[in-house]
Formats: C-alpha cells, sequence, structure tokens
C-alpha cells in the first residue's frame, strides 16, 4: 500500500507531512552531509543547538510566544506535565508561603515549618477542570502526589451529563477556589479532550482579570491548530506526537517569572518535612530552562522533525501565522460535522455542539449498534480511510483532524460518510 492511497485518522501518534518524512530518511542516514546521522550526533554539538534555537524560533513565530515566555522540550510525553506542573508550581506555592512565615518569625526553622504546616493543610488547593479522561488522569495524578484533600476538581463534566464526558458546564457552575481565600496553587484544563472529543471553544473567562490564578493547559491535542493568547497561560504542555511530530518529546511554553530568580522553589528538605513531593530532576523546569533543556540527552532529531512541520506551517500561513492553519482546521472539521448533522438517524455525534472538538470528532453510528459500526470502519479502510476506530474506553468512531490530515483526505471521509448514510 502506498501512502498515497491512504488517509490516516489515527488520535496519536498522528500523520506527519510526507515531505517531512521523506526529508527525515535522508537525514537518519546523513545529517548534513557530515557523513552520519542525526541520531547518531551530539545532543550538544552546534547542529543540535541551531536545531533548538531555530524550532523554538518557529513555534514562537507561529503563535506569537511573548519574549516574557521560555519554551522547554522534554521526553516526558504528555503524561509528564501532568507531573511537573504539580511538582513545580506546588514547589514555587510553598516557597512563597514559607518566606512570608520566615518574615514575621523569623529565624526559628522549627517554628516556620510549624506554621507552614499548618498553610498546607489549610490552604493548598489545585483545581482541576475535569472535561474528559485525560484531565481526570491528571487531576489523579495530583491526588496521587500531593493528596486528595488537597485537589479541588472544580467541575466534573460526567455530573451533568448521565455520568459521561462529552459537555463543557457553564463557568457559573465551576466551583474554582476563590481568590479572595488566597485561591489555589494553579487551575489546569485540558483544552481539548483526545478521547473524549471536547474542546475549550475559547479561554475560560473567569480564569482572567487583575488577581487571575496561573493558568496550565494540556494542548498534546490541538496544539497548533489555533490563535493562543499565550499571555494568559502560566504553562502550555503538550506531547508531540498528534499535531506538532513523532512521539518523544513534549513541549513546555513557561512563563519566564515561574523560573528563578522571579519565583524561588521549595528545598527539597522542605517539601520532604511537609510531606509533598520531591520531582525528578528531568521535570525540574529550573533545571531544564538553565540548561537549554539539554540537562540529559535530548532526542534532537524528534526536535528536529517538529521543527521541519513548524517550519512548513510557517512558510505556508506567512503573515496569518498560526490563524492561516486555523482557518483550515475550522474548515475540515466543519465539513465533516454538517455532513454527520445531515443523517440524524444514522449518525449522532457525542459531545455537545459547544463542545465539539475540531480535532477528534466523535461519533456513533446506527446508535452504537457494535456490527454496524463495524462495517462503517471496514468499508472506510476499503477506501484508504484509516484510523478511525474511537478510544477503547469509549468506542465509536473518532475522526481525528490534525493539521497533517489535508483538505483533500476530509473530503474523502466526507464523500464516504455521505455514501454509507445513504446506503444505509
Ligand atoms: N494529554 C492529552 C490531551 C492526550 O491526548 C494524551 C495522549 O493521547 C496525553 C495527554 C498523554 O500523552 P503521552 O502519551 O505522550 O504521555
Amino acid at each position: 500500500v502506498n501512502r498515497s492511497d491512504v488517509h490516516y485518522f489515527g488520535a496519536g501518534p498522528a500523520p506527519l507531512p510526507t515531505t517531512v518524512l521523506e526529508q527525515a530518511s535522508q537525514v537518519l542516514l546523513n545529517y548534513n552531509n557530515k557523513g552520519i546521522g542525526l541520531c547518531e550526533i551530539s545532543h550538544r554539538s552546534p547542529e543540535a543547538n541551531e536545531i533548538l534555537a531555530n524550532t523554538k524560533q518557529s513555534l514562537a513565530t507561529l503563535l506569537d510566544i511573548p519574549d516574557d515566555y521560555d519554551i522547554l522540550f522534554m521526553q516526558s510525553g504528555g503524561t509528564g506535565g501532568f507531573s511537573s506542573t504539580v511538582y513545580n508550581l506546588v514547589s514555587i506555592w510553598v516557597e512563597k508561603k514559607r518566606a512570608k512565615i520566615a518574615e514575621e518569625v523569623g529565624d526559628d526553622k522549627e517554628e516556620v515549618l510549624k506554621r507552614l504546616r499548618k498553610v498546607v493543610d489549610e490552604e493548598l488547593k489545585l483545581d482541576y477542570l475535569v472535561t474528559g479522561s485525560w484531565s481526570l488522569k491528571a487531576s489523579q495524578e495530583a491526588a496521587r502526589l500531593v493528596g486528595a484533600k488537597h485537589v479541588n476538581v472544580a467541575v466534573d463534566a460526567r455530573k451533568s451529563n448521565d455520568g459521561k464526558f462529552g459537555s463543557i458546564p457553564p463557568e457559573s457552575e465551576w466551583s474554582l477556589t476563590p481568590r479572595k481565600a488566597g485561591g489555589p496553587a494553579f487551575v489546569y484544563f485540558c483544552d481539548n479532550e483526545t478521547v473524549d472529543g471536547v474542546e475549550f471553544p475559547s479561554f475560560p473567562a473567569s480564569l482572567e482579570g487583575d488577581d487571575a490564578p496561573l493558568v496550565i493547559a494540556d494542548m498534546s491535542s490541538n496544539f497548533i491548530s489555533r490563535k493562543v493568547d499565550v499571555s494568559k497561560y502560566a504553562v502550555i504542555f503538550g506531547g508531540a506526537q498528534k499535531n506538532i511530530g513523532n512521539t518523544g518529546i513534549a513541549i513546555v511554553i513557561l512563563r519566564k517569572s515561574l523560573l528563578p530568580p522571579t519565583s524561588a522553589y521549595a528545598s527539597a528538605e522542605t517539601l520532604r518535612a511537609l510531606n509533598l513531593p520531591v520531582g525528578p530532576i528531568v521535570l525540574d523546569y529550573p533545571t531544564v530552562a538553565k540548561n537549554n533543556s539539554l540537562y540529559n540527552t535530548l532526542p534532537i532529531f524528534d526536535v528536529w522533525v517538529a521543527g521541519q512541520v513548524m517550519a512548513g506551517l510557517v512558510t505556508t500561513y506567512g503573515t496569518k501565522k498560526i490563524g492561516g492553519q486555523e482557518d483550515v482546521s475550522n474548515e475540515k472539521s466543519r465539513l465533516i460535522y454538517e455532513t454527520l448533522d445531515k443523517y440524524p438517524d444514522v449518525y449522532r455525534v457525542v459531545p455537545s455542539k459547544a463542545a465539539r472538538s475540531r480535532m477528534n470528532i466523535c461519533f456513533r453510528v446506527h446508535g452504537g449498534d457494535a456490527d454496524k459500526e463495524k462495517a462503517f470502519l471496514a468499508g472506510a479502510e476499503k477506501k484508504g480511510l484509516l484510523g478511525l476506530k474511537g478510544h477503547r474506553s469509549v468506542g465509536g468512531i473518532r475522526a481525528s483532524n490534525y493539521n497533517a490530515v489535508s483538505t483533500d483526505g476530509a473530503k474523502l471521509l466526507v464523500t464516504y460518510l455521505d455514501e454509507y448514510a445513504k446506503s444505509a
């Protein structure tokens, strides 16, 4: 089977531009005519440094990332972001509280610790907006690391939707930790829920304002697919293997004020004394940032692939930057949803209209009849439309509409949806 005969709608790892893969096969053998390949050269070589710098520059251009933000590359995948955000931001929160108490109490370390313990016990809250399987997992990781009593699930979207994900409850129903009580250490949400097909239509208004909390967003599955006002976020992170590149790296966009010298981090000794976790050094933002993401061996080939994909978008969309990709993503998803909505007796889109993801289009065929969905998938495969099976936890059909899915691919899917519905 040739690549050109197939359109792949898998949820991740996901398709990559063919041109990038063709170049990749070359650079694996011989990078820049050095006689050795990109996986064989040092991550500290000038070539590697250039790749890192170019990749950061392309991302900064596409998303208009302000100067007071840093870009980090880590090997921890999207899941590593669930943990690193907790380790780092809790550490900052604790150190702020410790410094304030020390100002009042002076040098008496025992007394400082005693008061700090009380403050942590009573005030440490991490707010999670649970709108799908991935934010649920992130909140569970936070509970595992710092204890469930410190995790405030400000919204659980299943509660108002028959126990299932598929909507984003109105902000008036969220129970965020009140700002006047000191607010949470951070508010976390997953911008696009890959499994459930739920995407935030825009940045939540209740997370804005003068005394806005630190906001963390997991953008693993909608990274570089639409404009983002980066300045509203403390941390944006995501695994590369959907819109950006191949599996192996995660990208973190981090407000520089969360790094030393502006933010101090609690010492390992203090965290241990408070029964709070001390994170692995590879997830420590100050260490990774100080070393330009090269504290340990970074898979430079993976960074190169991401860099090529992003440079391609910079060239294609010019001054429109990521807005150009946003238009294409919107159009592809519009075409697919419009077709699904045309045949309500055959297809049912799972999430509510207001929360529909442009990236992961989740629907059922004939009310979820297992045999009919199997037949639908088999028919799609015959046409070269692959990767449409829904996540094993929810079943059904999921068409992932990442950047590398061409408009032609989306249109072929639309044609198949039409054909199938008419013959059903
Ligand atoms: N967050 C989201 C939104 C995801 O879709 C995924 C993976 O599919 C993850 C996190 C986990 O990423 P990883 O498998 O790289 O740890």
